[in-house]
């Protein structure tokens, strides 16, 4: 299985580059982030749960993203591999990941981590809220975003790192040349 995580800051890119490697590489896409918002849609008991953390722009707690996770990992017995996005955003999740795709004979095979700038991030946040709409998209509700990233999630570069497994990719320029930096490594794996 090619079981992927692909990393990176708010806005930088990930939900795009997902897309065209899911196509190419035909894995099932768990972003934990659009799940979030499909409870929130639906008004399931978890959307109700994290609907105003989310709109706040802080981080779900570790146990229930943990729960969901393992769960979409369930629905997708025949997958041939997963691409994560957005998740892990913390060690301890990290640490969840690995052990429960041991306890599935499987591992993580790399992290592709888009580097971006904030002064960047900040521009295409700005320009998605016009579309998106996104409650989180706002820009107070971004700037906390952007903190937990660099308090919480930016630790989880050093976990993949020990482990040998990160690559990291220049995030800003043509979507197709950012695309080809991603097969080039996934095809040297
Ligand atoms: P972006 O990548 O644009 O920041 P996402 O769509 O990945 O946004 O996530 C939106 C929000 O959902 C996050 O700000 C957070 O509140 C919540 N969320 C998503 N994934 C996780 C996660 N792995 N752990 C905790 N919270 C999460």
């Amino acid at each position: 299985m090619l079981n992927l995580v692909l990393f990176g800051p708010p806005g930088a890119g990930k939900g795009t580059q997902s897309e065209k490697l899911i196509e190419k590489y035909q894995l099932v896409h768990i972003s934990t982030g659009d799940i979030f918002r499909a409870h929130i849609k639906d008004q399931t008991a978890l959307g109700q749960q994290v609907s105003q953390i989310i709109a706040d722009g802080n981080l779900v707690p570790d146990s229930i993203t943990i729960a969901m996770l393992e769960e979409e990992i369930n629905k997708n017995p025949h997958a041939k591999g997963f691409i994560f996005d957005g998740f892990p955003r913390t060690v301890a999740q990290a640490e969840a990941l690995d052990k429960f795709m041991e306890s599935i004979n499987e591992r993580i095979t790399g992290v592709l981590a888009l580097d971006v700038t904030e002064v960047e991030l900040k521009q295409r946040i700005a320009k998605r809220q016009e579309v998106s709409g996104r409650a989180d998209d706002a820009a107070d509700k971004l700037t906390k975003r952007i903190e937990e990233y660099f308090n919480k999630t930016i630790h989880v570069l050093p976990y993949y790192e020990a482990q040998g497994k990160l690559s990291k990719i220049n995030g800003i320029g043509e979507i197709d040349t950012i695309f080809q930096s991603l097969t080039a490594i996934i095809d040297s794996y």
